[in-house]
């Protein structure tokens, strides 16, 4: 419920005229018996009078949004029932002209055809409607105008309900001439009218169809404020009216709007606004939805589906501007289609720049995630401890793990082997077949290794070529066990693409006694050991496996 004192913020005028004002909606809404036209007239002038009382522009907008929040109040506090089915009628002005034939248009028109009767006079008047229609659409406001005079000459003839699919088309198009009396008179008329017939819902949309056309409030503060305060009443209540506030208030500017409002709106609204918002809402609001997804895997997921909806609704328009042109094409005169065309080429212009946006948009969206998928991939190398290219675990496994695998073994006084392993001439092996045949020969060679030590050994890719074996009791039969993997591999043929090729290893390895208190220290000095034996190796020749022996010196 609007605040009493949110009212009183609202408005600078003196509570003695609000309550005035208060009484006069209260009569004119409230009543026990149905206003007649010159009530309704007679209203709208005591209203006006307020309102032109005041010089002061921002106190007519204060005077005109407390007109309008008693009215709301009003009607959405109405004792009066609803009845009929207008206000789903209704919706279809949203969606007019009707060119295609989708579930919503089928749903509406079973509808329309009820109050349409299919007689010949229902069926002009009905194509009529949709030509009113696409005028509105392509700004064609000349044929509109000389339109609803035509329409107008034996409007009694139809239903209630289809006169008033008219008016509020016709009071859309006042808006667009500045006949200011008349359609303030009108609305109040047709408010009193559709309230009476068919109860508080349709005439809250007719109300909130004239509260979005008013120019002088739409950029002052309090159509936010009146639209928040709609929209809060109407949010439990999904159908048109809530949709048609919030999707006012969704496409108000970012300054006007807090993005946690704007973000629980548009998700309301793409839950259950779908039926009551033509293709380029929908297409804004998936567009909107693809842009402002948080990243993570599934927002993303949901951004990059959101980019897809919002092209098909976009899609539907363009659908809808060839269906408008073969409409018209059916329906006017020659001279007339040729006319409208003009108005047409607009449409095709906007729509072009629609499609440019969403593009940009999508791309730029579509850039932003994939820096920070590349950054999180980088994030995932950084932690990983397994090498990318081989497969073997990397030094920073070394740096975790090591101590703790030897703390554990260290109880059973276990004889560990380091072996510093390192291809010989590899430079060379890049520069005859490739960098990625050099490549190639790594992940062999790891796979090699892994077959070739025992699943509890641990293999390092300790740099570029040059690789790490810890293994566990062999102790005095190393020198046999990696003489043979030198062997081996001196024999293996390499293939790359059609190319075979031929790689040597050097061995540089030492044998030691892991027992209690082993350190960091220690364990750098058993792989330094190893490391200057795999020295020797290189020294004495390559391809060879060399033991370390201490210094003597
Ligand atoms: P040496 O017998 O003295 O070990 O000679 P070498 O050419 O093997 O040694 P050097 O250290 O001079 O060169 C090592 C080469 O290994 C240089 C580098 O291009 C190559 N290398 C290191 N990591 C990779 C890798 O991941 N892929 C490829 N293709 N080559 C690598
Ligand atoms: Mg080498
Ligand atoms: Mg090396």
């Amino acid at each position: 419920m609007i605040d009493e004192t949110d009212i009183l913020r609202l408005s600078a005028i003196s509570p003695r005229a609000e309550s005035g004002i208060k009484r006069i909606v209260s009569n004119l809404l409230n009543p026990t018996e149905r206003p007649t036209d010159e009530f309704v007239g007679h209203t709208a002038l005591l209203i006006a009078q307020h309102k032109e009382m005041l010089k002061d522009p921002d106190r007519v907008a204060a005077t005109v949004s407390t007109i309008f929040t008693i009215m709301f109040d009003t009607l959405i506090y109405s004792p009066r029932a609803n009845q009929g089915e207008l206000y789903e009628l209704l919706a279809l002005t949203t969606h007019m002209p009707i060119l295609d034939n989708n579930h919503v248009s089928q749903k509406m028109l079973g509808i329309l055809c009820n109050y349409l009767e299919s007689g010949p006079l229902s069926t002009a008047f009905y194509a009529k409607l949709q030509r009113l229609c696409i005028y509105m659409e392509i700004s064609h406001f000349e044929a509109a105008k000389s339109l609803i005079v035509e329409i107008q000459e034996d409007l009694d003839k139809q239903s209630f309900e289809s006169q008033v699919l008219f008016r509020v088309c016709k009071l859309r198009l006042l808006d667009h001439q500045n006949n200011k009396r008349q359609k303030f008179i009108e609305y109040l008329s047709l408010i009193v009218d559709v309230l009476w017939e068919s109860g508080p819902d349709a005439a809250i949309f007719v109300l909130l169809s004239w509260f979005c056309q008013v120019n002088y409030l739409k950029n002052s503060k309090y159509y936010e404020m009146i639209l928040g305060s709609v929209y809060k009443n109407l949010k439990n209540k999904p159908g048109l009216n809530m949709v048609t506030a919030g999707y006012a208030l969704f496409n108000l500017d970012d300054h006007r709007i807090d993005v946690n409002t704007k973000n629980s709106i548009y998700r309301t609204l793409l839950a259950y606004g779908g039926d009551f918002m033509g293709s380029m809402h929908l297409h804004r609001l998936h567009l909107y939805a693809g842009q402002n997804s948080e990243f993570d895997a599934v927002n993303f997921y949901h951004s990059v589906q959101s980019f897809k909806d919002s092209n098909v609704h976009i899609q539907r328009c363009w659908e809808k501007v060839i269906k408008m042109s073969a409409f018209l094409r059916q329906h006017c005169s020659p001279l007339e289609y040729k006319i409208s065309m003009v108005f047409l080429e607009n449409k095709v212009t906007e729509l072009s720049n629609q499609n440019t946006v969403r593009n940009e948009l999508f791309v730029e969206n579509i850039r932003n995630n994939y820096q920070k998928i590349e950054y999180l991939y980088n994030e995932v190398d950084e932690l990983s401890l397994t090498d990318a290219l081989t497969g073997l675990k990397n030094r920073r496994f070394m740096d975790n793990n090591l101590m703790q695998i030897f703390a554990l073994i260290a109880r059973h006084r276990t004889q560990i082997t380091f072996a510093m392993m390192d291809i010989d001439w590899f430079k060379k092996v890049n520069d005859k077949y490739g960098h990625s045949a050099g490549d190639q020969v790594l992940r062999d060679l790891a796979e090699i290794f892994t077959n070739f030590f025992r699943k509890s050994d641990i293999i390092i890719r300790y740099g570029g070529e040059e690789f790490l074996a810890i293994l566990f009791d062999v102790g005095e039969k190393s020198e046999e066990l990696l003489e043979g993997l030198r062997e081996k591999i001196q024999k293996k043929s390499f293939i790359y693409e059609d190319k075979t090729i031929k790689i040597t290893i050097s061995i540089g390895w030492r044998l030691s006694l892991i027992s209690d208190h082993v350190g960091f220290e220690l364990i750098d000095k058993y792989i330094n050991e190893a490391d200057k034996a795999l020295y020797r190796a290189k020294n004495e020749g390559r391809n060879r496996v060399v033991k370390y022996v201490e210094d003597k010196a």
